[in-house]
């Protein structure tokens, strides 16, 4: 066992915010039998269970008294010639991304530099820049760990939305993802339709290739966000809220200019989070050594040796304060360990 569970692990590399702390165990699984040996190791010793991709969506807010089972299950395969790709778990996103390209299978070039494994991807049905993963799920293999089972679970299955999806339930999920089965495009099927995108493409907007897409996108974000193993951080902290187009229409009535995106149901509309916050002058705030990125309300980072839960004090003043001055309830996007 010695190999499979390291005691009192640091998981500083293991969280993109970069924060100093430990985990009772700490196991690097690659393949089912290790997954099997470090849960049974876990339950033998009565330790609870967390289970991590590379720590880039997650807040450790103390050190973590069970075992962390980082899942890395490696392996791409090119499954036919109509574009349906698999991968492992632990295999890292971005370089998923550059495969697929390379590969002639085109679909996910706006979501790359997207930090984090191929695993995690469906956890909060990541997006961005106008295209979300759910686009192209065709299966996730699971391991479930009340019945001990590996099963396939269709798209309809996962019920993925705006950052969410079956798997996001709690925080020791059951189910376990082995790996992600997406349909690809084999002819280029660019998607312009984000905004920004469409600006940062100028007149190539119209006739972009795949390749142009990632570019750009690649290029948007490295001018915009801010590179956790420079600055520790977790990209967005906060979800937009959705709202009722009526709560929305009393809104405007206190703060015409509120703005907001339509959703795939008519009846709600998504409110940009950061958008609120700037409002009320979160940008560049700190309080120690956590802070609010100054060109990001949504970003909060590690300005040195931020504990985590000076992170989520931080972050619990500005959502009191959202709520009070517009009575919008804001819901992390990160989750809280
Ligand atoms: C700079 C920056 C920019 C970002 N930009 C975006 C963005 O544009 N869009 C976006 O959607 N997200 C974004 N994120 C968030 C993050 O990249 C994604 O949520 C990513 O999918 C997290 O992957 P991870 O492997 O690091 O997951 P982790 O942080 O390790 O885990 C996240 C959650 O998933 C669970 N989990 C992880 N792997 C598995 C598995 N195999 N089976 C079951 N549960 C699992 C964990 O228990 C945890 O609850 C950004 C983060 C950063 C730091």
């Amino acid at each position: 066992m010695s190999e499979l569970i390291y005691e009192q692990f640091d998981l500083t590399p293991c969280n993109s915010f970069g924060i100093k702390l430990y985990a009772a165990g700490f196991a690097s699984v690659h393949d089912l039998n290790e997954l099997h040996a470090a849960l049974a190791y876990a339950s033998r010793h009565g330790l609870p269970v967390q289970i991590l991709g590379s720590g880039s969506n997650v807040l450790f807010t103390a050190d973590y008294p069970g075992l962390v089972v980082q899942m890395n299950f490696q392996g791409i395969e090119h499954l036919n010639e109509q574009g349906l790709v698999r991968a492992g778990a632990g295999q890292n996103w971005h370089e998923f991304v550059i495969y697929c390209l390379k590969n002639k299978l085109y679909g996910l070039e706006n979501l790359a530099l997207i930090p984090g494994t191929v695993g995690a991807a469906p956890i909060q049905n990541i997006g961005a820049y106008g295209v979300e993963l759910e686009q192209f799920v065709v299966l996730v293999e699971v391991f479930d760990t009340h019945s001990g089972a590996v099963t396939q679970m269709s798209r309809s299955e996962c019920e993925f939305s705006y950052r969410d999806s079956v798997f996001k339930t709690s925080n020791t999920p059951t189910l376990l993802v082995l790996s992600v089965t997406l349909q690809l495009h084999t002819v280029p099927a660019p998607n312009c339709s984000y905004k920004a995108l469409q600006e940062a493409l100028g007149a190539d907007s119209v006739s972009a290739t795949p390749q142009q897409i990632f570019d750009t996108v690649c290029q948007i974000r490295r001018s915009k966000l801010p590179d956790p193993a420079l600055l520790g951080n977790a990209g967005s902290f906060f979800k937009n809220p959705i709202v009722s187009r009526s709560k929305y229409a009393n809104l405007l009535k206190e703060h015409p200019a509120i703005p907001c995106y339509e959703t795939e149901d008519s009846q709600f509309v998504k409110i940009p989070a950061a958008w609120l916050l700037e409002q009320l002058g979160w940008k560049g705030r700190r309080r120690g050594q956590a802070g609010v990125h100054a060109q990001h309300a949504l970003v909060l980072v590690n300005l040195g040796q931020a504990r985590g839960d000076e992170i989520m004090l931080l972050a619990q003043e500005m959502s009191s304060s959202v709520l009070s001055h517009f009575g919008i309830a804001l819901e992390t996007e990160v989750r809280i360990i």
